[in-house]
């Protein structure tokens, strides 16, 4: 029998976290059947970095090109224009991370509004994906969403955090939900388990979000806040045990769905 294999669709393999020892934290990920990843870019720095990233592991890392919601108020021009440039680039395979986030604040709402519909835009443009977040936003994310859903190819709200009926609006937009940790969080993430059966076999694909939201329940513990892409069978497990499936049916079904949703070749 073949053994797993799987995708991290949001991987931060930028973040400085991992300057000491990022090829270890790459052999680990292997190790435990993560055979490619998509590199999320977050910021102008992140993007191009995540791009590099990419270039040295062909066919294994992809990058996304995006500015995040937190960062909106510093998008300006030549923002967007680095940001189309990269959209143009064989390793880019979505644009993102873009979108709203009202749980933290840390750029103005009528700055992030604009942004994400700007960053959509590049995804018009490109015929890319989109890789977007949201948090605490529904409300003002869909409308923007819905607006221009029919110009968009493909959509993932990625790290999924909300409620049923939220759930449900982005299914009937067609998009693809990316669930993290969060689910494994029983603070404030098991509030999911009891309708993430609901996302369609072909619109669920699954990451770490690495380093940020490691599973609350891992185990065996692990010192280290930091989360890795190794801990991805972990998700996948929780996931399949909430939707009553066998993880490796639900491991074939988001590799498929990522390679199918990014246009990425298996390696
Ligand atoms: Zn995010």
């Amino acid at each position: 029998m073949r053994a797993m294999e799987i995708i991290d669709i949001g991987c931060n393999l930028t973040h400085d976290s991992f300057d000491s020892d990022r090829d270890r934290v790459m052999d680990l990920a292997r190790e435990a059947g993560v055979v490619q990843m998509i590199v999320t870019g977050a910021s102008e720095d992140g993007s191009r970095i995540a791009l590099e990233l990419a270039r040295l592991h062909r066919g294994e890392l992809f990058a996304t090109a995006g500015v995040h919601p937190h960062r909106a108020a510093g998008f300006n021009d030549a923002s967007e224009a680095l940001l189309k440039q990269l959209s143009g680039e064989d390793e880019v395979v979505a644009v993102g991370e873009t979108g709203l986030d009202y749980f933290r604040d840390l750029s103005p709402r009528d700055v992030q509004r604009d942004v994400f519909l700007r960053q959509l835009n590049i995804g018009i443009e490109s015929g890319l994906p989109v890789f977007l977040h949201m948090r605490d936003a529904h409300s003002d994310f869909h409308a923007i969403l819905r607006e221009v859903r029919d110009q968009l190819s493909d959509v993932v709200v990625h790290c999924f955090t909300g409620s049923r009926e939220e759930l449900h609006d982005y299914l009937e937009l067609d998009c693809h939900i990316g669930i993290t940790g969060w689910i494994c969080d029983e603070r404030r993430g098991t509030h999911m388990r009891d309708f993430l059966q609901e996302i369609p076999a072909d619109r669920v694909m699954i990451e770490t979000d690495s380093p940020y939201l490691k599973p609350r329940d891992l185990r065996p513990r692990v010192k280290s806040h930091r989360n890795e892409p190794r801990w991805l069978p972990w998700i996948l497990n929780s996931l399949a045990e909430a939707r009553g499936e066998d993880p490796e049916i639900l491991a074939v079904q988001t590799t498929e769905n990522a390679r199918r949703f990014f246009r990425i070749p298996a390696l």
